[in-house]
């Protein structure tokens, strides 16, 4: 018998600045989920949560309630450490497909569920369908069995999955309360909790294209998370990476699966570098959590090696197969770039250092080229794409091309070269790159 308490007194409850108790925050989600509280309920109690604030405890209870809004999967017959990665997101983010193949290739299992790209960021699913065939709605029983196989399966979060976030993040969007870290916790963790998992790493990114900018805000969302996981008896950690620029050599969802493969296939272009360093990063931590290697460096050398011998390849190309995707990319991905797009070339304005990238307004480009969506409901174009020919910190003379966006057409490019122009600042004086991990928060 779920427990009913009426809206208001909850409410008021947290309106006047009290902790809520197990009961008020399960009846909260309850009613999200039953209908019993209506909208403007929900969005007034995410509003007085804001205002007044969480405690870890409140936090937890939170998390806890919208996870088990939904089934957890059961994933007990599969007799492998069961562990994943999940990214706050960001421009030219594509690591999930590199990091699961690997990941499986050393004896991991990883039930991957993943999301749509909203706003200016990607989203793992997309990327997936731009590879012909390829489907991400399995059933739970289709999802076990691709794992049993390959060892990772890559699938969209079911309705029976936290659906009580469904609800939340919806007026959280529509009411300016997502970027609150207790709410913006039990969102993500309520998902990734539900895979049932043992080990969860988690990147967070920082910098202009990230969802928390500022190295400060996404270290305490770091922080949050990892005590949440902890707290829930999944071992985590997460590393707070960087988002100033977009990720390695292409962003969009073809030109994005393409590099995924050059990297698998063990032949990376020097632009491609920093996906492939994040990725390898992100994946031995996986592999020291899951209990397969000692140390990071032992765990680095065993993820290098199944690229290098193409065991990582064949796990990727074994899921594409189950998935009913089609296999000749994993051998000639260049088949997931199209021929004949318009190239709006970016010119460097003056002489120089890249000195700061706007990475929101590039991926802000690539949704009005229509690589991205702005609403759920949107259809996207799997072959417009971005490709990054000068990082921060890079020299370079006036004229130079600073990147390239492959558009549809002329008119397409016309609409978008400004807010690309405007992204790069160029700097008299020399700048340092970046470094690719931040900080690691165990
Ligand atoms: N991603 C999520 O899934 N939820 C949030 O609240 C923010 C980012």
């Amino acid at each position: 018998m779920r427990n009913k308490m009426r809206p208001q007194e909850v409410i008021a409850r947290k309106r006047d600045g009290g902790s809520l108790t197990e009961k008020q925050i399960t009846s909260f989600i309850d009613g999200v989920c039953d209908g019993h509280w209506a909208d403007y309920q929900i969005s007034a109690l995410l509003m007085a949560m804001f205002v007044r604030g969480l405690n870890g405890g409140e936090q937890d209870l939170l998390t806890r309630a919208m996870l088990h809004s939904g089934e957890v999967l059961d994933l007990s017959d599969i007799a492998k450490p069961k562990a994943d990665k999940h990214s706050t997101g960001g421009v030219g983010d594509k690591t999930s497909l590199i990091i699961a193949p690997i990941a499986a290739a050393c004896g991991v299992a990883v039930p991957m569920i993943s999301g749509r790209g909203l706003g200016h960021t990607g989203g793992t699913l997309d990327k997936l369908e731009s590879i012909p065939g390829y489907n991400v709605n399995v059933s739970t029983d289709e999802f076990r069995r691709i794992i049993k196989r390959c060892g990772f399966a890559m699938s969209g979060q079911t309705a029976d999955i936290a659906p009580a976030d469904k609800k939340l993040y919806a007026l959280r969007d529509a009411t300016a309360t997502v970027p609150y870290i207790p709410l913006i916790v039990g969102s993500i963790m309520s998902k990734k909790l539900a895979e049932g998992l043992d080990a969860l790493v988690l990147d967070v990114k920082t910098g202009s294209g990230a969802f928390m900018r500022r190295l400060e805000d996404s270290k305490k969302l770091a922080e949050a998370l990892v005590a949440t996981g902890r707290n829930f008896g999944v071992k985590t950690e997460a590393v707070v990476s960087d988002m100033s620029q977009p990720l390695g050599k292409y962003a969009g969802n073809g030109h994005e699966v393409f590099e995924c493969i050059k990297i698998l296939r063990d032949e990376a272009e020097p632009a491609m570098g920093p996906t492939r360093e994040l990725s390898i990063e992100l994946t031995a931590r996986m592999l020291v959590l899951s209990g397969i290697e000692k140390d990071i460096e032992a765990a680095k050398a065993a993820a290098v090696a199944k690229i290098a011998s193409g065991e990582a390849l064949e796990c990727f190309r074994q899921n594409v197969e189950m998935q009913g995707g089609d296999v000749r990319v994993c051998d000639r991905p260049k088949i997931l770039l199209a021929r004949g797009l318009f190239e709006c070339v970016i010119e460097a304005p003056a002489s120089g250092f890249v000195a700061e990238i706007n990475t929101f307004s590039i991926g802000n480009a690539m949704v009005e080229v229509g690589g991205g969506r702005t609403k759920a409901e949107d259809g996207i174009d799997h072959e417009v794409g971005f490709e990054a020919l000068a990082a921060i910190g890079q020299e370079v003379r006036e004229g130079d091309p600073l990147c390239i966006a492959f558009c549809r057409n002329e008119t397409q490019g016309g609409k978008i070269r400004k807010k690309l122009t405007d992204a790069y600042t160029i700097s008299g004086e020399s700048v340092l790159r970046p470094s690719l991990v931040r900080e690691v928060v165990k």
